[in-house]
């Protein structure tokens, strides 16, 4: 039975090895149950018919009944066209061919009533549909079984080859037709019956041939039920598998070192926030469990000194520790700033990024190994090269929510004994999304700000309005302050972006010109030396403006800054716009941030912008860009986690299928960790047959 599935669609009647090379190309679809699962995107509602007086461009697709009155040509050359003037008793409507002509004015024929159905459009005021799907009434009312139909994606390559949205419908309809035997499930019985879910068998005829709305809605809630519960199922077994394959260092110390940073130099008092999380890194660090851990806080709540103090924990306890930072700016401030936290502690701090030259290179390796060295702050070089500790007990990641399960699996799989891991993320995730992105990690979060932070002001200026702006500007320089400037910039369109950066740049010079202020610039263009010294006029507070591209996007630790003006604003999302905000407010004083943008905006971009003056809530500000964009950019990095492209289920909207699974998949591993039980094999061929062969490190048992 299983075989019949995994038969190539090559056998299915009517596709042949040319169409099955087409599918596979274009829809990736190889075998019978890649056809089964290729899952409708909407229904159409055979049963309703449009008048002609009704049709609107507006509509989607649309079904009307009447009679062709006759073929002429219009155009000339590729333009050229043949339409048939189509009538129901409230109006006409153009149809519209640019191929296959001759084909259609010998079939459909005058005084035949037929029922058209395509995509209304408009052309010159008059309603027209270009490549209309025709059937005589007749036909139509005698064949029909189910008047809900199912539309599903094809491309442009496959329809030239005549597979419709219909054709797919008729392969899936003479698949199921074949089938012997019952579709095999693939959940326990125990799962169908405890939650009252549709069989397989039954979801997949009926998520394709449905006879009502309510169908459609169990067989999709069973669909993505299964397809949600293995993705969590695979991620909690590893993370099960892992925790009894590796032993953890075991930190039971919190001694000289620690102490000494605590209560000599630490200047502030601990938030509760940080206080709690430091008790659950301690607890994982004791435990002889190796610690994976994700800290999530919002920008600017603290969690450089959570870092400061699990390294300090490692470093009583005899181990090295090492700090990783996305860039070279954020590598260089993380060691600049902890250099100074640890003043008169006696720990050896050294940074290593990609410009490190070749003798402090070499002296940081021979330092590591003789184990003088005890933090080694840098950029992705500390994993990927050749950096041999002599004794790495614990590495913290920060800013790196691009750092995949499959890149921590990297660090695991360098040692039997790998060290404890941190990962720091300051983008806040909503809760379900997190559970599959870290799906692997515990979690921490820090939901305090320390005291005495004034929330930044937002506010939203349209180009018009420069002039004022530039006013509000020259005041707080004139107060002291700092401004930061940011323009996007991204890839596709880098050119232009390049041209926008000066030309911004030029303005600002002429409205604030030198020697009276200073302004200096960082963009992706200059070399890390000359970055790193404008970015210092600016921290040293030499420089009034800093102009930049989304560099400083990250971390940039500048608390005399006050105004954040973000350019371009529309083009930027939510989670960004919020990083680079969180950029001012550091200090005591009110902070601003003003998000400039050109006074023609999409509905979309108006519902973000409103957001981000209403609220300076990091989980709001996700769970809304959610809402709005999808997970976007997010369920992309999601894929190094996922091998496969999912079907029917969406991180984004499915949140609660995805808590409801996954507490699912949670309970049948603590019942059974190996999955050994007889009513758990299913779950063990499954995981087998979606994650094994794609994906290596599913593969450490
Ligand atoms: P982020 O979480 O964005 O990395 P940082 O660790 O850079 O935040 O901290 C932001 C600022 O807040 C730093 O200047 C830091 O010294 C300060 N800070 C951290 N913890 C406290 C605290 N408990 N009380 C007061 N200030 C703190
Ligand atoms: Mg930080």
């Amino acid at each position: 039975m299983q075989y019949f599935l995994e038969t190539n669609i090559t056998y299915l009647q009517g596709v042949g090895p040319k169409r099955a090379e087409l599918l596979n190309q274009e829809l990736g679809i190889q075998t019978f149950r890649d056809l089964l699962y290729h899952f409708p995107y909407r229904y159409i509602d055979r049963t309703r018919y449009y008048t002609i007086a009704e049709l609107e461009p507006d509509i989607p697709l649309v079904q009307v009944k009447g009679y062709i009155k006759g073929y002429y040509t219009e155009g000339q050359g590729k333009g050229k066209r043949l339409v048939a003037d189509f009538q129901d008793e409230t109006g006409t409507i153009k149809l519209i061919w640019f191929k296959g002509t001759k084909w259609i004015m010998g079939t459909y024929v005058p005084d035949v009533e037929y029922i058209v159905f395509g995509k209304p459009g408009v052309f010159n005021g008059i309603v027209n549909i270009i490549h209309p799907e025709i059937e005589a009434l007749e036909k139509v009312t005698t064949r029909i079984s189910s008047a809900l139909q199912a539309q599903y994606n094809t491309t442009e390559k496959l329809k030239n080859q005549f597979i419709t949205s219909k054709t797919l419908s008729k392969f899936i309809g003479s698949i199921l037709k074949q089938l012997r035997y019952r579709i095999p499930e693939t959940l326990p019985s125990y799962l169908i019956s405890g939650h009252n879910l549709m069989s397989l068998h039954d979801a997949i005829h009926k998520i394709h041939f449905p006879s009502g709305n309510a169908e459609i809605e169990r067989a999709r809630y069973r669909l993505k039920f299964e397809e949600l519960f293995y993705i969590e199922l695979n991620l909690l077994r590893f993370k099960t598998i892992r925790s009894r394959k590796y032993k953890g260092f075991i930190f039971s110390n919190v001694g000289e070192h620690f102490n000494s940073f605590y209560y000599n130099n630490l200047p502030f008092s601990l938030t509760e926030a940080q206080k709690r999380v430091m008790k659950e890194i301690r607890r994982d660090l004791g435990s002889g469990r190796q610690m994976n851990r994700l800290l999530q806080g919002d920008v600017g709540s603290g969690k450089t000194l959570v870092a400061l103090m699990s390294m300090l924990i490692a470093i009583d306890n005899g181990y090295q520790a090492c700090l990783m930072a996305p860039t070279e700016i954020l590598a260089n401030q993380h060691y600049n700033t902890i250099c100074q936290m640890l003043e008169g502690i006696g720990i050896n701090v050294r940074l290593l990024t990609g410009s490190s030259k070749k003798s402090i290179r070499k002296d940081i390796d021979e330092s590591l190994r003789d184990n003088s060295l005890n933090i080694l702050i840098g950029t992705h070089a500390l994993i990927e090269e050749n950096v041999i500790f002599n004794n790495l007990g614990l590495v913290i990641i920060d800013e790196q929510h691009r750092f995949g399960v499959a890149q921590r699996a990297r660090l695991w799989e360098k040692s039997a004994n790998p060290p404890h891991i941190l990962v720091m993320t300051a983008t806040p995730i909503p809760r379900t999304l997190a559970m599959t992105l870290y799906g692997d990690l515990d979690v921490s979060v820090i939901d305090e700000l320390p005291p005495g932070r004034v929330p930044v002001k937002t506010m939203h200026f349209t180009d018009p309005e420069r002039n004022k702006v530039f006013g509000f500007i020259r005041k707080q320089i004139d107060e002291g302050r700092q401004i930061f400037v940011v323009f996007p910039l991204i890839q596709e369109s880098e050119k232009m972006d390049y041209k926008n950066l000066e030309d911004g740049w030029d303005t600002i010079s002429r409205v604030f010109p030198a020697p009276k202020y200073c302004i200096t610039i960082v963009h992706g263009k200059m070399t890390p030396a000359e970055k790193e010294t404008s970015m210092r006029l600016f921290k040293e507070g030499h420089a009034n403006i800093l102009v930049s591209t989304t560099v400083i996007e990250v971390g940039v630790d500048i608390p005399n800054a006050s105004v954040m003006v973000i350019e371009s604003a529309e083009r930027f999302g939510l989670s960004q716009l919020h990083q680079l905000r969180g950029r001012v407010g550091r200090g005591n004083d009110q902070s601003y941030c003003i998000l400039m943008t050109s006074d023609k905006l999409s509905k979309e971009a108006i519902a973000r912008l409103e957001v981000m003056v209403r609220t300076s809530d990091g989980f709001e500000i996700a769970e809304t860009d959610l809402r709005l964009r999808g997970p976007g950019d997010i369920e992309g990095t999601l894929q190094s986690g996922i091998p496969f492209d999912l079907k029917i289920a969406s991180l984004g909207k499915d949140g609660q299928i995805i808590e409801h699974v996954r507490n699912i998949a949670d309970s049948i591993l603590a019942k059974d960790p190996m999955l050994k039980n007889e009513e758990n094999f299913v779950l063990l061929s499954e995981l087998g047959r979606l994650f094994s062969s794609k994906q290596s490190w599913s593969n450490i048992s």
